[in-house]
């Protein structure tokens, strides 16, 4: 847990969407869960299959990882493709993606491994060249 996490804990897991879908506070659609982390339905997919893989502990950020969460983030990883295996999408393709702050638009501070897939996924972006 970074310093930030730590001022922030009790309150934070108090007020975080993510912990209450993990405690069962919060309805979700899920795809699997395990002690470690959970797999459920994005609430706003965009694209066919949309899965978010998420925590049971409240990391807010990448940027707060310690060597301590190695095993956690291969675990997630490792589910991400296996729920890719799980939705029909491993053999056509998929996307793993973690959106880390503002600029890369993270909206909910309770880090989280977006799946996505189910179809062609446009290219991650414009070269810079052309902007
Ligand atoms: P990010 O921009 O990486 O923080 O993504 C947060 C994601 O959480 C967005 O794609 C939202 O659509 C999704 N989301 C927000 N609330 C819920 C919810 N209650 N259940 C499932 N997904 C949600
Ligand atoms: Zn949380």
């Amino acid at each position: 847990m970074c310093p930030a996490d730590e001022e922030k804990s009790q309150a934070k897991q108090k007020d975080c969407l993510f912990c209450d879908i993990a405690r069962g506070d919060m309805p979700s659609t899920e795809i699997y869960s395990d002690d470690q982390c959970m797999a459920f339905k994005d609430i706003n997919p965009v694209a066919n299959i949309h899965v978010l893989i998420v925590p049971r502990d409240h990391v807010t950020h990448l940027t707060c990882i310690s060597i301590n969460h190695e095993n956690l983030l291969g675990h997630m990883l490792r589910i991400g493709a296996q729920v890719a295996q799980q939705t029909g999408i491993a053999k056509s393709g998929y996307r793993l993606t973690i959106n880390q702050g503002n600029d890369a638009g993270q909206i909910v501070d309770h880090l989280h491994i977006h799946l996505l897939g189910g179809g062609q996924l446009e290219r991650l972006g414009t070269p810079i060249e052309s902007i």
